[in-house]
């Protein structure tokens, strides 16, 4: 079955992975399942109780992706006991509102799935929504279930661009963690499924030489047994399993060939507390206790980044990159911020100092202050030309927080005043995010450079030689 992570249809469907999403920062991946039990008169399906109601997959299966799906009155009544871990989300009555629901509801974390069937849903009675989504690794990222630490969006995708990942690549992974990088490996990767022809094994492929396209592969190596039965699992759930390999491994010490053959790398990227004692397996020609033979693609460059949360991993990193001859080594951190843009006023401040912000007492004082100084008519009333004295302009007063004072301050908007003369666009980054994940050291391993490459390079090529 295709994966609804590279072709996710127009369409849900049974037995493929979905997502529910329920506000901005949660969202809920479930397999979606029917049990059409026509005999016992029930085919609702498995069933999602979350705080916004309960959401047979009777009711979320074939829908375009991106509908709103209302929550269904679920009979569980007569579905007999449910059990203790599970708790009901209680019915709310018809007149709130869907918005008042869902901020009704956010105190009760509950979210279960009930694969059980049950009896007709009265599907009219909505209590609250969501939308059906199909999965991408950064819905995933956000939504998948924590076994580790994960990789997040804004260090993968600047991860995998370093790693010049892209359709047809080989990508090492250690460890495999919660699967969190995986998949957004898995999708940079892809370039089409297999054909029959192709999906042989490489001593039958080398005896095709007509095909030409390579198909991309994660070869991802994880040491915790239960963690890479975990992410085999989602992989076949997801549709992954012809893309990525998890194999388990530790790969301080046993490396990274498959079956003793090379999976011909063109990138690596380790998560793993050290690093460097990998680095002995990833060369060109076999070094003391590194692997026989070399799990690098021969004939293209290689590409490297580690993932270390302390500067000291990296600089033992980075000293073992130099050693094994490994070039470009670069050290990035990546300081993902949310930027809050807004325009504020500057003027005169209490000591007639130019260009401080301006924070009046009140709103009226505001609203006076605008009026005594208005020059560009910005309050007349375009209508008659007169001067407006009735209707004062339009007041938001936002509440900030600057070195442990709050202020108040007040912006003034009016539809006639020009842009400039709102105020100065200013920029504050969000308080609170977290913004160091890791340190990033990158490094390219050349390939190999013989005597018979310059010279077929030189026949090839001869001015440019
Ligand atoms: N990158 C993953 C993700 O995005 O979900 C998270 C990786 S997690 C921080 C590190 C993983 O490395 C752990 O699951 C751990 O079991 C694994 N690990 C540690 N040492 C290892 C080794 N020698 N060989 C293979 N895996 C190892």
């Amino acid at each position: 079955m295709p994966s609804p992570f590279f072709t996710p249809g127009t369409r849900s469907q049974a037995d493929q992975v979905a997502l529910l999403h329920l506000r901005r920062d949660q969202t809920i991946p479930t397999v979606l399942q029917i049990h059409d039990d026509k005999n016992l008169g029930y085919d609702e399906g498995k069933v999602t109780n979350t705080r916004f109601g309960s959401f047979p997959h009777s009711t979320l299966l074939g829908q375009p992706w991106g509908s709103q799906i209302a929550a269904s009155k679920v009979d569980t009544g007569s579905r007999g006991r449910r059990p203790p871990t599970q708790t009901q989300t209680s019915t709310p009555t018809e007149t709130q509102t869907q918005t008042q629901l869902k901020r009704k509801a956010e105190d009760s974390p509950t979210v279960t799935d009930d694969a059980r069937p049950t009896p007709k849903a009265a599907v009219a009675a909505a209590s609250g929504y969501l939308h059906l989504l199909y999965p991408t690794p950064e819905s995933w990222t956000a939504s998948l279930p924590h076994r580790t630490q994960v990789v997040y969006t804004p260090d993968y995708s600047y991860i995998l661009h370093r790693l010049r990942a892209r359709p047809g690549c080989t990508i090492l992974e250690a460890g495999a963690g919660s699967g969190s990088f995986t998949h957004a490996a898995a999708r940079a990767v892809f370039n089409g499924y297999p054909s029959s022809e192709e999906s042989l094994d490489e001593d039958q492929q080398q005896q095709q030489p007509s095909k030409k396209r390579r198909l991309g592969k994660v070869c991802s190596f994880e040491f915790h047994a239960q963690r890479v039965e975990r992410v085999r699992d989602e992989l076949v759930q997801h549709g992954l399993q012809g893309v990525v390999h998890a194999t388990h491994r530790d790969v301080y010490g046993d490396g990274f060939l498959l079956d003793g053959a090379s999976p011909h790398a063109n990138a690596i990227f380790l998560d793993l507390p050290a690093p460097w004692l990998a680095l002995k397996h990833l060369t060109r020609r076999p070094v003391e206790g590194g692997n026989p033979v070399s799990p690098l693609d021969p004939s293209t460059p290689v590409y490297i980044c580690t993932f270390s949360p302390c500067l000291e991993q990296a600089q033992k990193t980075i000293s073992t990159l130099r050693q094994l001859g490994w070039v470009a080594i670069e050290m990035v951190e990546v300081q993902h911020r949310r930027l809050e843009i807004r325009r504020e006023r500057y003027g005169l401040d209490a000591r007639g100092v130019r260009g401080a912000v301006v924070f009046p007492k009140s709103v009226d004082e505001a609203i006076g202050k605008l009026r005594a100084s208005d020059r560009g008519g910005r309050f007349r009333n375009h209508k008659d030309d007169s001067i407006d004295t009735e209707t004062p302009p339009a007041v938001n007063t936002t509440t900030i927080t600057a070195n442990t004072t709050t202020t108040t301050t007040t912006t003034i908007t009016t539809q006639n005043t020009p842009v400039y003369n709102l105020g100065r666009v200013v920029h504050r980054t969000e308080a609170d995010l977290k913004t160091h994940t890791s340190y990033l050291v990158f490094a390219v391993l050349p390939r190999e450079w013989s005597e018979a490459d310059e010279a077929k390079c030189r026949a090839k090529w001869p001015s440019s030689c």
